[in-house]
């Protein structure tokens, strides 16, 4: 081992659409290894501020964080804010208003499950009874519990993913006033699951160029399930001088295929996203 910290820096809770509460997560994360977490729920840093107590008595060094929705030419683009502050103004502002686009998208969402002859209020009513910011995966999960499809896949194919009869495109803001939110917030801005956006190759890189000029520091190199893509995005961090940031995206124990602490270590090739911060956990290993 090359001494390096067992890290995962994505992470949802059910404060978005995420199955564990965040202490919960916390408590499993510690029993996985893992000594530098970060819970990136869908546009909201709740889980943090639950998880704070926990992750102190279980020695784990919390970072604090979120996924950001955001477009991309029309592209839905996650981008990780990582050691941000949750308290900032201006980002709490800019979550509300996450927040607000992701409860008007889900009505609209619901009006069109009803157009087509399904029971869109009651469905509505069940995603809003849940505790976190409202997710197309609440209303699969919704769906599925209504017997209405067999598994929350079959929601996204038949009524919810892209090109299908209840699709709404999400207006999310633009990739620069993301990144823009997280790096006044103090946070390090690293863009999520680069390999799974489908765009062709010119355009990824176009992407991870913008990326970079609005102020984006690293690319998640190691997700669940990319083994298939390290390489080349060890190669996209390394060809645009951003550092790499591994998370498992972790939602819910029962994916099995997708559990806590069971990731690779970043290539050799690649600055660990964590030597980038000046905070307290980068303090104890030598910056490159
Ligand atoms: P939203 O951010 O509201 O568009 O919801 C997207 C969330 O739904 C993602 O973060 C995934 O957790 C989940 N999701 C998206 N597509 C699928 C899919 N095809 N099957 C299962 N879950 C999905
Ligand atoms: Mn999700
Ligand atoms: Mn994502
Ligand atoms: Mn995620």
């Amino acid at each position: 081992m090359n001494g390096e910290p067992r890290v995962d820096l994505h992470t949802h809770t059910a404060c978005s659409d995420g199955a564990l509460a965040p202490g919960e997560l916390v408590l499993r994360a510690a029993g996985a290894g893992i000594e530098l977490l970060a819970i990136t729920d869908h546009d909201t840093t709740a889980g943090f501020e639950q998880a704070e107590a926990c992750a102190a008595a279980s020695g784990i060094d919390l970072v604090p964080g979120v996924e950001i929705s955001a477009a991309w030419r029309a592209q839905p683009i996650h981008v990780l804010g990582l050691w941000l502050d949750p308290a900032a103004p201006a980002l709490r502002r800019a979550l509300a208003g996450q927040a607000a686009h992701r409860a008007q998208r889900m009505v609209r969402i619901c009006a069109r499950l009803t157009a087509l002859g399904l029971p869109g209020a009651r469905l509505l009513q069940t995603v809003q009874a849940r505790p976190g910011l409202p997710t197309r995966a609440h209303l699969a999960q919704a769906l599925t519990e209504a017997g209405i499809v067999k598994r929350t896949e079959d929601a996204f194919r038949r009524y919810l993913g892209r090109g299908t009869a209840a699709h709404i495109a999400a207006d999310w803001p633009a990739l620069e006033v993301v990144v823009g939110w997280i790096v006044a917030a103090g946070g390090i801005a690293s863009l999520a699951h680069p390999a799974r956006y489908r765009l062709s190759a010119g355009a990824r890189r176009r992407l991870l160029g913008d990326f970079k000029a609005a102020g984006g520091t690293a690319v998640e190199v190691i997700t669940g399930g990319n083994a298939a893509e390290r390489e080349a995005c060890a190669d996209w961090a390394v060809g645009f001088g951003l550092a790499g940031s591994i998370g498992s995206d972790f939602h819910d124990p029962q994916h099995v295929w997708n559990p806590l602490g069971r990731l690779a270590k970043l290539p050799d090739r690649v600055t660990p996203v964590w030597r980038r911060t000046g905070k307290p956990h980068s303090t104890k290993q030598p910056l490159p």
